[in-house]
């Protein structure tokens, strides 16, 4: 799956997407994680970045394009990614969609983590990390304290307060959400790929109602590519692991398909593997009996119809031949 988390700092983005990490087995890609540990390691692009952190302002595109280029070009990647953090305005959304393009990955959902402005100054202002980056667990100081003050509950490692998270910097960064990044959210719904999720109660709760998201836009795509994917399976042209898989699940579905079309009177069951594997390879292929079956119910109904229309026939024959016979007499 291909997701874009999208939400103001302080929105709960990053902590959604490590639960989702966990659940989905797929990596997140955060430009500001990347950004503050390419700050940290003193690098060039660090150093670039640095200034336009510590301000609140954005960045510039060309450097987070090239880090999320390589980032996405990780073979991790290919299993799906969420992005939280990026893009975080039109001409990296519209980069993103051409990169995503050319790697034959679109993107499948944009989510909105929505939360109100004033309850984002005290999430953001209180907001301590686990300097531990293994753990990467997050506090509130005004909403969900550590049990000792300064460490983390789960390591015991000290917590750090992010640099960008002091008023004046939170409130630039707000800013510069509003005008630069809400944008996205029509940007996205013009492509027909927003939701939107309430981004306040408990941490469970918001995942609960992500997840619910997820499962429900999922699936259909899901269906559609993996009926895809057996197409071009069937075909001999997919190449992707995905596509081999298909493959292979496809020959078991046509062998357990020939296996009971051999034996039709003995009701043999197909082999349980192979059924299985018939299962796997498309769901929509399930439907076709259904619509293969139609005509062999017509058939029967046609057969039992016309016993009853002969024996009508027969007693209306008699009857006939007596009102001859009736009108000879006469
Ligand atoms: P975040 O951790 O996502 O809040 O990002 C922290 C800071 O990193 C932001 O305030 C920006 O200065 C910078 N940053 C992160 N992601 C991007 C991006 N996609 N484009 C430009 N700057 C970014």
């Amino acid at each position: 799956m291909r997701i874009v988390l999208l939400g103001a700092p302080g929105s709960g983005k990053g902590t959604q997407s490590k639960l989702l990490i966990e659940k989905y087995n797929i990596p997140q890609m955060s430009t500001g994680d990347l950004l503050r540990a390419a700050v940290a390691a003193g690098t060039e692009l660090g150093k670039k970045a640095k200034a336009a952190m510590d301000a609140g302002k954005l960045v510039s595109d060309d450097i987070v394009l090239g880090m999320i280029q390589e980032r996405l070009n990780k073979p991790d990647a290919r299993a799906g990614f969420i992005l939280d953090g990026f893009p975080r305005n039109i001409p990296q959304a519209q980069a993103l969609d051409a990169m995503l393009a050319r790697m034959g990955q679109p993107l499948q959902l944009a989510l909105l983590v929505d939360v109100d402005s004033e309850v984002l100054m005290k999430r953001l202002t209180g907001r301590r990390t686990c300097s531990n980056a293994a753990c990467g667990a997050i506090y509130n100081i005004y909403f969900s304290a550590p049990k000792t003050q300064g460490k983390c509950d789960k390591c015991g490692s000290s917590l750090s307060h992010r640099s960008d998270d002091n008023e004046s910097t939170v409130r630039s960064r707000l800013q510069v959400y509003e005008q630069q990044t809400a944008p996205l959210v029509s940007y996205y719904k013009a492509q027909g790929k927003l939701r939107t999720v309430r981004g306040v109660g408990s941490v469970n709760e918001i995942f609960k109602n992500v997840t619910d998201i997820i499962e429900v836009q999922m699936r259909p795509l899901a269906a559609a590519m993996s009926a895809a994917n057996a197409a071009a399976a069937a075909k001999g042209g997919g190449t992707t692991p995905a596509a081999k898989a298909a493959a292979k699940a496809a020959k078991a579905a046509k062998a357990a398909k020939a296996a009971s079309a051999a034996k039709p009177a003995a009701k043999t069951p197909a082999k349980p593997a192979a059924k299985k594997a018939a299962k796997k390879a498309a769901p929509k292929k399930k439907a076709k009996p259904a619509k293969k079956a139609k005509p062999v119910v017509k058939k029967k109904a046609v057969k039992k119809a016309a016993p009853k229309k002969t024996k009508k026939a027969k007693k209306a024959a008699p009857k006939k031949k007596v009102a001859a016979k009736a009108k000879k007499k006469k």
